[in-house]
């Protein structure tokens, strides 16, 4: 077997490879997306689903909004193929004199298809019979940049015990992934992991090893020095917390309703799994552990599966 396209896959596809790990990427911030709502579907009587934007880019993160005069129950939601979580929005529980409010994150993986794609809902009121609606979202390409390295072959064969416990990692994380912790744990706005840092790069960046191409960068890399604490993006559960091949020293938040986030290449970890953190609770410290050339912080954010651009949800206006 030829071990070559599997490593560059799982090289470049997990985190961080070989390569500068900070400045080839275009830098990309925390900033709304300035797009065109579009305007919202009636989802039966006084009831109506709308979403933040009609367009989105691969790797993008929409929020969706259910507003209702009549008590729901509860919401269905499938974004094309894949499940995704409503919950109940607002103050005392979403209710108020204009009815509910209910959202769900809209979550586009970096290497979705382009295409129109619909999210449907089925609403059960708590009289009367369910409700149905759906919005088509139109997803483009993600412009994401490419680069070509020609490297010595090995840093792209590993050993046959690094091609092992590199994909047994990839595949506890896919298994984690697929959980969907029934709960909301977080509560607000997410925050960026490093405290007075607003943009990051390499998101999505591609790359081709010796001429062979690799899976995306799934995370965005952060510039830090070596020791800076690092905080939970959002209140959530420790679900790993271990050295890892690519990503070194690691730490991975469950935030519930299918919302993940991940902290790589920490110089230490500070939790353990199991453990219950607040938003902004310091999870470990910045470090060069695992395949890097240099300290920085990768972050990762993976919703109901799919991979996003994690500082995406820091400008939602999640309540
Ligand atoms: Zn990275």
């Amino acid at each position: 077997m030829n071990l070559r396209p599997v490593f560059a896959l799982l090289a470049a596809g997990i985190l961080a490879g070989a390569a500068p790990p900070l400045l080839s990427g275009p830098v990309q911030h925390a900033a709304a997306h300035k797009e065109l709502a579009s305007p919202p579907m009636a989802c039966g009587s006084g009831a109506a689903l709308s979403i933040n934007a009609s367009s989105v880019r691969q790797g993008g993160l929409l929020l969706a909004q259910l507003t209702s005069k009549a008590p729901v129950t509860s919401v269905h939601a499938k974004w094309d193929t894949q499940d995704i979580s409503f919950w109940q929005s607002g103050a005392s529980g979403g209710t108020s004199t204009r009815g509910q409010v209910w959202r769900a994150f809209v979550p586009v993986d970096l290497e979705k298809p382009s295409g129109d794609y619909a999210l449907k809902i089925e609403m059960q009121p708590q009289e009367g019979q369910p409700a149905p609606c759906q919005l088509t979202i139109h997803v483009t390409t993600g412009k994401f940049a490419t680069e070509s390295l020609k490297v010595a072959p090995q840093f792209v064969e590993p050993n046959p015990e690094q091609l092992a416990r590199a994909k047994a990692e990839q595949q506890r994380l896919h298994e984690i992934y697929g959980t969907v912790t029934p709960e909301k744990l977080w509560r607000g706005k997410f925050r960026v992991p490093l405290t007075g840092v607003t943009s990051g790069a390499n998101f999505g960046r591609r790359r081709v090893l010796n001429g062979q191409a690799s899976s995306p960068h799934t995370g965005v890399d952060f510039p830090a020095p070596t020791g800076a604490p690092v905080h939970a993006a959002q209140a959530g559960r420790v679900v790993l917390a271990e050295p890892l091949y690519f990503a070194g020293n690691t730490v991975l938040i469950d935030h519930g309703l299918g919302v993940y986030t991940l902290y790589g290449h920490l110089s230490e970890i500070s939790v353990k799994v199991g453990d219950a953190v607040a938003a902004g609770a310091i999870l470990g410290k910045v470090g060069a552990t695992g395949r890097v050339t240099g300290p920085h912080l990768h972050w990762g954010l993976v919703i109901d599966g799919a991979r996003v651009n994690a500082l995406q949800i820091v400008s939602l206006p999640l309540i």
